[in-house]
């Protein structure tokens, strides 16, 4: 993968740039804010590691504009130790995953490793459409009544699950192992948030169709039609 390291403290950001490179993967490196939003919309990246405390202005800050121009790229957040809030808001910003710092190098390279067979995966079922909200799986491109909606792809993968199966209920459990593949550190709130950016993004009010809270269960997609 084409991957743009976001990190200021040289240390970390070199030894995190060897590791990635050691595994077959082609690095890139920002030290700043405005340098990272720079680069990341100059130059395609499958993946962002990004860190929070930046010279210039923060990583949610660098997240908010790539977002705001539609920039694709998966977003790993790096975040400190204990900061449950800069991970909850980096969720709702837009990113894809996150890491406490300090972190293995080896838990870096597992996640990013997981993030690259899932970029690559196979696809089956190319087009999927239930009411107003349509789907190209090939393409990673949704639709709502034919307006392209931009998504991460964390957002577009929890809202192929749904769309797979409409009107079966999933549990939150089910939808963060299938899109997070953690088998053990699953966190309910993490798809709380996620469901609430779709729900958000796909602005379905009064479309007949809708992201459905499944009370004791999880979340279903529901069509009137
Ligand atoms: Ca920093």
């Amino acid at each position: 993968m084409r991957i743009l390291v976001v990190e200021d403290e040289r240390v970390l950001a070199l030894k995190i740039e060897r590791a990635l490179a050691r595994t077959g993967h082609e690095v890139s490196r920002a030290e700043t804010g405005p340098d990272a939003v720079r680069t990341a919309m100059d130059h395609h990246f499958d993946l962002v590691l990004l860190d929070v405390n930046l010279p210039g202005f923060t990583g949610f800050e660098v997240l908010r504009q790539l977002r705001e121009a539609a920039v694709e790229s998966r977003v790993m957040m790096l975040t400190a130790q204990g900061e449950v809030e800069d991970r909850v808001a980096g969720l709702t910003g837009g990113a894809d995953d996150y890491l406490t710092k300090p972190f293995a190098m080896e838990e870096l390279l597992a996640r990013v490793e997981a993030l690259a067979r899932r970029g690559g995966a196979v696809e089956t079922s190319t087009f999927l459409e239930v009411g107003v909200l349509g789907m190209d799986v090939t393409k990673r491109r949704v639709t709502v009544r034919g307006e392209r909606i931009a998504l991460s792809p964390r957002e577009f993968e929890v809202l192929q699950i749904l769309m797979q199966e409409p009107g079966r209920a999933f549990s939150r459990e089910e939808i963060c192992e299938r899109v997070w593949e953690r088998e053990h550190e699953y966190d309910t709130r993490t798809v709380e948030i996620f469901v609430m950016r779709l729900r958000k993004k796909l602005d379905l009010d009064g479309s007949g169709v809708m992201i459905e809270t499944v009370r004791g269960v999880g979340y279903a997609l529901r069509s009137s039609e």
